[in-house]
């Protein structure tokens, strides 16, 4: 009874706030910024802790996912006092023309009734677990060096009708942006489609913690298990994200138990391998490390390129100049989703403006990104990391010293230093002891060269680069 009123109360502020919350984005963004992306929000459905937005294309829908969502989502959680989680949309195109006749609903259902994504999403709901995001595919997945363990397993998963033992539960960890959720997607989607019989859920452990709360509070607590009973896999997400929440923990315990002691496949992924979650209680830990254990490393240059380009085509009908994608590629180096976001901004600006995309345009649009992503790049780490690598003197970098032993690995990080940042040759020089900028051109050229012929070379070369990057 209790709930229902609350409910009731909700549906008649809710348009309310959301007019606050567009008027707060406008100050917070600014005119221009309000009125090329946040204007196309159109508030669509509310139920229970989820709100859903639409936008006209898929195009807008990943650039305030990108740059705007969090600020949205916890615009909405200070203005309505509740744990809101906001998704995106694409609207259907007769929608799009006149989008103040659409009557806003909060029953659940979109009210055109002909919007799939919206019922995907409802019946997502109804089966307790986060909506899925049907580009997340394997088809879409580009496999690299990096990934190809994580991607090869994921699929294998995916396709298999039985749970193997070993197997389970599947833990993919990696650094953030890097590809994990894409694959969770993709096995669900996988399954969804080639195994209908089977009950697959994808769920976010915050999401997990959140219906877990709110079954504590409206003491449902039994409601919440059942939802767990008929499942045959499931998918949990950012799984650190419960580390330190020691109720929530407790019960994800149980669950992850209840689920393997039925041979029911479980497939995690967290920030860190199990071990490392701290704040995770041991007893947990270990259970996660119990069956296949894969990481995603970060990205080298070819995939990132490959990437880029694959998403250029899913984008745009044009194509982008091989120097912008392989600028792009070389300076944005830490996420795929910064890389993402990175190639979208410049699309968007593009597009904006309708002018070509040219490598100094690129290079101008994200001035702001590029000097971003060098600042966790700086001169003395890249020599650390080096010295340390070569097991020499970190004062060797600056040293006059010819031998091989140092001259070589200096060379190295005098050429990862211009790879890795938009330091000048002669900034580099004063950098590493007061040397010419000739001394860096030739010490670049040197590595360059040499990295054709020496395998040994280019894989001490990319393992560096890896770890300059963490
Ligand atoms: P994570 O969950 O590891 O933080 P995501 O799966 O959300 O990372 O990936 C971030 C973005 O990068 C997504 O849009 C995803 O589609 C994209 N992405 C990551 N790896 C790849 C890849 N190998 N091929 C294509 N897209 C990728
Ligand atoms: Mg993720």
């Amino acid at each position: 009874m209790k709930m229902a009123l609350q409910v009731e109360d909700n549906k008649n502020n809710i348009p309310e706030s959301w007019e606050k919350i567009r008027m707060r984005l406008k100050k917070e963004y600014g005119r221009a910024t309000y009125t090329s992306w946040i204007k196309h929000l159109d508030l669509q459905n509310v139920e229970g802790s989820q709100v859903v937005l639409s936008v006209p294309t898929r195009f807008i829908k990943e650039w305030i996912q990108n740059n705007y969502h969090r600020t949205i989502e916890s615009f909405w959680q200070q203005e309505c006092d509740n744990t809101y989680r906001v998704d995106l949309i694409v609207r259907p195109k007769a929608n799009d023309d006149k989008p103040e006749s659409r009557p806003f609903t909060a029953s659940g259902v979109d009210v055109s009734g002909q919007n799939i994504d919206v019922l995907s999403v409802a019946k997502d709901m109804e089966s307790f677990g986060s909506p899925l995001d049907r580009r997340f595919t394997f088809d879409n997945f580009v496999v690299g060096d990096s990934n190809q363990l994580a991607f090869a397993a994921s699929k294998a998963l995916a396709e298999s009708k039985n749970v193997v033992r070993g197997n389970n539960p599947y833990y993919l960890y990696s650094k953030v942006g890097l590809g994990k959720t894409h694959l969770m997607h993709a096995i669900a989607l996988h399954m969804r489609k080639h195994q209908p019989g089977r009950k697959v859920i994808y769920l976010s452990a915050e999401r997990f913690m959140y219906q877990f709360i709110t079954a504590l509070k409206n003491k449902n607590i039994m409601a919440f298990k059942d939802s767990f009973r008929n499942i045959d896999v499931l998918l949990i997400d950012d799984v650190q994200f419960i580390c330190g929440k020691e109720s929530t923990q407790e019960e994800f315990f149980h669950t992850v138990n209840a689920l393997l002691d039925q041979k029911k496949q479980l497939v995690i992924a967290g920030d860190r391998p199990p071990s490392e979650l701290e704040g995770m209680q041991e007893r947990i830990r270990t259970r996660l490390g119990w069956g296949l254990v894969v990481d995603i490393n970060s990205a080298d240059f070819d995939l990132r390129l490959g990437i880029l380009r694959s998403k250029v085509d899913q984008m745009i009908d044009a194509t982008l100049p091989d120097t912008v994608l392989e600028f792009l590629a070389s300076r944005v180096t830490s996420s795929i989703r910064e890389l993402e976001g990175a190639l979208h901004k410049v699309v968007a600006h593009a597009t904006l403006m309708n002018k070509d995309i040219t490598l100094e345009s690129t290079q101008s649009i994200l001035t702001d990104l590029l000097r971003a992503n060098e600042k966790s790049i700086t001169i003395a780490d890249i020599q650390k990391k080096v010295a340390g690598h070569f097991g020499i003197k970190v004062a060797d970098m600056s040293s006059a010293n010819r031998s091989r032993s140092v001259a070589r690995p200096r060379q190295i990080a005098m050429y990862l230093t211009k790879k890795l940042t938009t330091r000048s040759l002669s900034e580099i020089g004063r950098k590493f002891g007061g040397k010419d900028h000739t001394t860096v051109m030739h010490a670049v050229k040197r590595i360059d060269g040499l990295l054709e012929q020496d395998e040994e070379l280019k894989s001490d070369v990319s393992l560096l680069e890896r770890m300059i990057n963490q």
